[in-house]
């Protein structure tokens, strides 16, 4: 399915695809990124500091001062580069606009790339973990629906399947934006999200349903904008064993008159062993798949929670 897709949109930090932009004349290479989830997006590079117009290699920087609006000072010839970040970073991020992007990947741990926890130095010298780079902090306020992660956080499998959930789902979501304008393709988009959403956050998933069963009385503009708005917020909540295992009971229950009494506890054995930790989430989806292709479930062969984004990324692989 998703291999048909044109390719999702992603900004990044320029150095996380190996060009030689850091301060140093270095890179940090992350071949997640490049070889294998690369095969699926196409990235957009930007390296704030090369950007504003600094060279390579150059002096290292840092944010100092209030962790709410630090400033970015060179470390040794004490040089003020805010302005100069603000202003270029203003100004890209309204170039950014036209590229369709369907998330960013930024740099961890970097005052101008870092999305969070990046030390910003109080008049002492004492670094506190709470700042935000100042590119990332321009970034994420002017797309504050796009789905952002730095290389750090994606070796985290929860949070990576997270992210690339995200910016799938983003992507389906803005093809069906450019379609017609009617109700009935957002209402289509909406049934077959139902279970993955349901597997984020039960919550939204319910008032979503209230905005659904309510879609001929709002504007449609207004529908889309706040169904969209919920659904990046439905799935920013990580989705749990405990969840995914009452969604897989919740599919069970559509072959209730198909499945002898002992296929059904097999799946319920692989369901259990996947809530406690034993079997990773692919094992019992792989069996629902396969009852869904051999009986032809029409509600559920349509759910993109049974195949989210591509399997080759073994995204659900995990214990
Ligand atoms: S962290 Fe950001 S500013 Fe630093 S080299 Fe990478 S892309 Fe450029």
């Amino acid at each position: 399915m998703e291999n048909s897709m044109e390719k999702i949109r992603l900004g990044i930090s320029s150095c996380l695809l190996g060009e030689n932009v850091r301060y140093d004349g270095g890179h940090r290479h992350d071949r997640f990124l490049t070889d294998t989830l690369g095969r699926y997006v196409e990235y957009i590079p930007v390296c704030p500091e090369v950007g504003c117009g600094l060279p390579v290699p150059r002096e290292a920087m840092r944010l100092e001062g209030d962790t709410d609006s630090p400033r970015l000072m060179t470390i040794r010839t004490r040089q003020d580069m805010t302005e100069r970040m603000e202003a270029w970073s203003k100004q890209r991020v309204k170039e950014l606009e036209k590229e369709g992007l369907c998330g960013f990947i930024f740099k961890s741990d970097s005052p101008s790339s870092g999305m969070e926890r990046i030390k910003v130095y109080n008049e002492k010298g004492v670094p506190v973990k709470k700042g935000v780079g100042m590119f990332a902090r321009i970034f994420i306020k002017h797309f504050p629906f796009l789905p952002v992660e730095d290389d750090g956080r994606l070796n985290d499998p929860v949070l990576r399947e997270n992210f690339i959930e995200r910016i799938f789902v983003l992507k389906r979501w803005r093809e069906m934006m450019m379609g017609k304008q009617g109700r009935g393709r957002l209402v289509d988009f909406h049934t077959r999200h139902k279970l993955l959403i349901l597997s984020h956050s039960p919550r939204h998933y319910q008032s979503m349903g209230r905005l659904i069963a309510k879609a001929n009385e709002v504007q449609i503009k207004e529908l889309r904008a706040q169904y969209q708005s919920i659904l990046m917020e439905a799935l920013i909540v990580k989705a749990t064993p405990k969840k995914n295992a009452n969604v897989l009971m919740h599919m069970m229950g559509y072959f209730k008159k198909e499945l002898t009494s002992g296929e059904k506890q097999e799946l319920l054995d692989l369901i259990n062993n996947y809530r406690e930790g034993r079997f990773p989430l692919i094992v019992p989806v792989t069996l629902i798949r396969h009852y869904v292709r051999k009986y032809n479930q029409p509600y559920l062969k349509e759910q993109i929670y049974l195949n989210p984004h591509p399997l080759e990324l073994q995204l659900r692989n995990h214990v």
